[in-house]
C-alpha cells in the first residue's frame, strides 16, 4: 500500500445532484472520520465495508458544511485495493470544492490524475489493458466505442493476449528443453511443431492489430464527406443528418463556398462531417477555392456521400462526380425523390444507392443503416477484442515482428538460440501491453493522461 492518503472529486464540476469525494490509502477512514459526523453517531472507522453512514461534514470549528453520506470501501475490497471512503455531498462547484478543501485539511494530499486506477493496478486489481479501458469507457462518443471500451473492461483484450503467451511461452520452453536435450527422442519437439505455433501466434497477433483502425474509426469517428455538384441538396442532407441548420441552403447554386464540418451520431458511429462545396468547373475565384477544397476533401475522406439531384438529368458534372468517387468506399444519394424523376439511375447501378429526399426526411433511416453497414460496425459484435490505443497496438506490432523473426530464424535454420531470443522478445512486448512487465515511466505516461479523479 502506498503511504499518501489521496483525496480528489470524482464526479464532474457543476451543477447536479450529487457529487463525490474520493479518498484512498491507508488513512482514508481516519481522515474522513476528522471531518464526517454521522447521525448515528457511530464512527466510519466502526463500520465494515460495503456499509454507508448518513451525516454531515464540518469545518474545523464544528460547522455545518453540508449533509453528506459517507461510503466505507475496507481493503482489498474496493476499486483501488486499498482503504477507500466516498463522501456524496449535494452536487455543486463551491460545496464540492469546500468539502474536498476540508478533506485535504484532515490529512489527505490531491490526487493526481489517474491516480485512483494507478493504485488499483499497482495493487493487482486490474491489468493495464483493463485500466486503459476505464479512460476508453468515460470518454466514448457512441454506443459503438462504449461496447468496445466494456468488452476490454471485461478482460477479452487480456485473455487474447494471455492465449498468444502461453503459446509463446510453450515455445520457449520447448526450444529451450530442445537446445538443452538435442539427442533426446522428446514428443512435440520437432521444427515443424515449432512453425506451427509459431504460425498460429503470428495470426492471433495479425488479426489483433486489424482490429485496431476499425476501433479507431468508431471511437474518433469516420471522416465523411458529402460531395455532389451544386443545388443537389448537400446542405439540406447535411442538416439533415445534423437534425439542425449547420449548412445554409438556398437555391442559388455556389452558396456553400468554403466547407462546413460537424460532428454527429448516426445509429452507434460517429461521422465527422463535411458539407462541400459543388463540384463543377468555375471562374469565380472564392468559389474555385472552395471547388478545390472540396476534391481534397475527396481525397482525404474515409466515406463519402456522393448526392445527385432525382429531379435533372445526368449531366457532365454528375458523370464527373462518378468517375472520381470510383474506388472510394461510398455511398450514392439520389436526393429530391418528392419531384418528378428525371435523372437516369441506371447510370449508378454500379454503386450502393439511397434514395432520400432531404427536404422532408424520407430516407434517413435507410440512409443510417446503409452508413452502419458501410461502416462494418455491424460487424462488431459484443465479443469482437479492439485494440483501444496506439500504445497497445505498437506493443501488439512488435510482438508479431518478434514472431516474424523467430519464423525467418526457424526456417533459415539459424540455431535454436537464436530462435529463442526473438521468441522472448515477442514475450516481452506482451508482458508490456498487459503491465506485467512494465517501465515505471510507460507507467507514469499511460495514467497522466486520466482525469484527477479517476
Ligand atoms: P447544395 O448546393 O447541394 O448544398 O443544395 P442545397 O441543400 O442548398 O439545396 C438546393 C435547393 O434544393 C434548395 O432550394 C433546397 O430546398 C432544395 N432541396 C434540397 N433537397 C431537396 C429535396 O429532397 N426535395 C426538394 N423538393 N427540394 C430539395
Amino acid at each position: 500500500m502506498s503511504e499518501r492518503t489521496i483525496a480528489a472529486i470524482a464526479t464532474p464540476l457543476g451543477d447536479g445532484g450529487i457529487s463525490v469525494i474520493r479518498i484512498s490509502g491507508d488513512e482514508a477512514i481516519s481522515v474522513a472520520d476528522k471531518c464526517f459526523v454521522a447521525y448515528s453517531g457511530k464512527e466510519l472507522s466502526e463500520l465494515s465495508g460495503y456499509q454507508a453512514a448518513y451525516g454531515k461534514v464540518t469545518d474545523r470549528d464544528g460547522n455545518t458544511l453540508d449533509d453528506a453520506v459517507a461510503l466505507v470501501f475496507l481493503a482489498p475490497k474496493s476499486y483501488t485495493g486499498e482503504n477507500v471512503v466516498e463522501i456524496s455531498v449535494h452536487g455543486g462547484r463551491v460545496i464540492t470544492r469546500q468539502i474536498l478543501r476540508r478533506v485535504l485539511e484532515c490529512g489527505a494530499v490531491l490526487a493526481t490524475g489517474g491516480e485512483f486506477t494507478k493504485r488499483a493496478f499497482l495493487n493487482g486489481k486490474l491489468d493495464l489493458t483493463k485500466a486503459e479501458s476505464v479512460m476508453g469507457l468515460i470518454s466514448a462518443r457512441n454506443d459503438a466505442a462504449a461496447k468496445i471500451s466494456r468488452g476490454a473492461r471485461e478482460g477479452r483484450i487480456s485473455r487474447d493476449t494471455e492465449n498468444i503467451l502461453g503459446k509463446l511461452l510453450e515455445t520457449a520452453a520447448s526450444l529451450a528443453a530442445f537446445a538443452d536435450y538435442p539427442d533426446e527422442d522428446i514428443p512435440n519437439l520437432t521444427q515443424e511443431n515449432f512453425s506451427a505455433l509459431l504460425d498460429e501466434c503470428y495470426a492471433k497477433c495479425e488479426k489483433l492489430i486489424s482490429t485496431y483502425d476499425t476501433g479507431r474509426a468508431i471511437r474518433e469517428g469516420i471522416n465523411c464527406a458529402i460531395v455532389g455538384k451544386p443545388n443537389v441538396g448537400k446542405s439540406t442532407l447535411m442538416n439533415m443528418l445534423c437534425g439542425s441548420d449547420r449548412s445554409i441552403v438556398t437555391d442559388i447554386a455556389g452558396t456553400t463556398r468554403d466547407v462546413v464540418e460537424n460532428t454527429v451520431n448516426i445509429g452507434d458511429i460517429t461521422l465527422n462531417l463535411a458539407d462541400t462545396a459543388g463540384i463543377h468547373s468555375t471562374d469565380d475565384t472564392v468559389e474555385k477555392f472552395g471547388v478545390d477544397k472540396a476534391i481534397e476533401k475527396i481525397e482525404n475522406a474515409e466515406l463519402l456521400l456522393a448526392v445527385f439531384d432525382n429531379s435533372t438529368p445526368l449531366d457532365d458534372n454528375d458523370k464527373h462526380l462518378l468517375n472520381s468517387i470510383k474506388n472510394k468506399k461510398c455511398i450514392v444519394v439520389l436526393n429530391k425523390t418528392d419531384l418528378y424523376a428525371a435523372f437516369d439511375k441506371k447510370a449508378l447501378s454500379d454503386f450502393e444507392i439511397v434514395e432520400i429526399s432531404a427536404k422532408n426526411g424520407n430516407g434517413s433511416i435507410e440512409l443510417g443503416n446503409a452508413i452502419s453497414r458501410i461502416c462494418k460496425t455491424e460487424m462488431l459484435s459484443p465479443d469482437d477484442t479492439v485494440l483501444i490505443n496506439e500504445r497497445q497496438r505498437d506493443c501488439v506490432r512488435r510482438a508479431l515482428e518478434a514472431v516474424t523473426a523467430a519464423r525467418d530464424a526457424l526456417g533459415i535454420g539459424m540455431t535454436l538460440d537464436a530462435v529463442g531470443v526473438c521468441v522472448d522478445d515477442a514475450i516481452s512486448a506482451l508482458l508490456e501491453l498487459t503491465g506485467k512487465r512494465v517501465t515505471n515511466e510507460v507507467c507514469d505516461e499511460i495514467f497522466k493522461r486520466f482525469c484527477v479523479g479517476k
